[in-house]
């Protein structure tokens, strides 16, 4: 990733988006930039090469904090990160916040949708409720905290369907959007309807 120089910058005005994920940055500004006029939005990956945090939180909300506060102490400028995952009613809210990881390797998605489907093949259909969840955390650079969470309520599916999105999209028929799973929407419908959509609309109406 092409570097900016952090000394160019000032810091009153430019917010570092705690993400790998180039389409999560776009995401995040496209929501925020209205509500902070003149800030720009980095990457962190665009600042520096920075180590990941440890992310040893119980919630959604407590590894965005930490994600975030680790962006603000690599970097001095005020962070937004988010923490998301897949909550499933049947499997007593599996797999979490561990929804990268389920199966032990981080973020492979066919495996975890090979979990999913064997975990829920005994389940009937009126028990295949979910949601994914979204917790986004801005932290100014003074230290204030501003948390904004997010749902998109579901069901499980049987097979995969689809090949847009990511993670466990295929396997998650969203109640806003019948006859279509997640990975059959394009970019712009799954953006309406999505957990982060709805986090970040939280954070900004607290911003506002
Ligand atoms: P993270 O918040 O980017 O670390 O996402 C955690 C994990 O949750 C991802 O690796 C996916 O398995 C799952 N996840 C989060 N958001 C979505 C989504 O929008 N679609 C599908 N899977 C998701």
């Amino acid at each position: 990733m092409a570097k900016v120089d952090i000394a160019t910058l000032d810091p009153a005005k430019t917010v570092v988006v705690a993400t790998g994920n180039a389409h999560k940055v776009t995401e995040i500004e496209a929501i925020l930039a209205p509500l902070m006029p003149g800030v720009s939005f980095y990457a962190l990956g665009e600042l520096g090469d920075f180590p990941d945090p440890v992310e040893n939180g119980d919630t959604f909300t407590q590894n965005a904090i930490i994600k975030a506060e680790a962006a603000l102490e690599q970097t001095g400028f005020a962070a937004v990160a988010d923490d998301s995952g897949l909550v499933v009613d049947a499997l007593s809210g599996e797999p979490g916040i561990m929804s990268a990881r389920w199966t032990g390797v981080h973020g492979d998605d066919q495996r975890n949708n090979e979990k999913l489907m064997r975990e829920m093949e005994n389940v009937p259909e009126e028990e295949r409720t979910a949601r994914f969840h979204s917790s986004v955390v801005l932290i100014q650079a003074d230290g204030t905290v501003i948390c904004g969470e997010g749902d998109c309520e579901g069901t499980i599916g049987r097979e995969p369907r689809g090949t847009n999105g990511f993670g466990y999209d295929p396997l998650f028929w969203p109640t806003d959007t019948p006859g279509r799973t997640m990975a059959e929407l394009e970019p712009a419908e799954k953006n309406a309807i999505s957990h982060r959509a709805h986090a970040l609309a939280d954070l900004a109406r607290q911003l506002a």
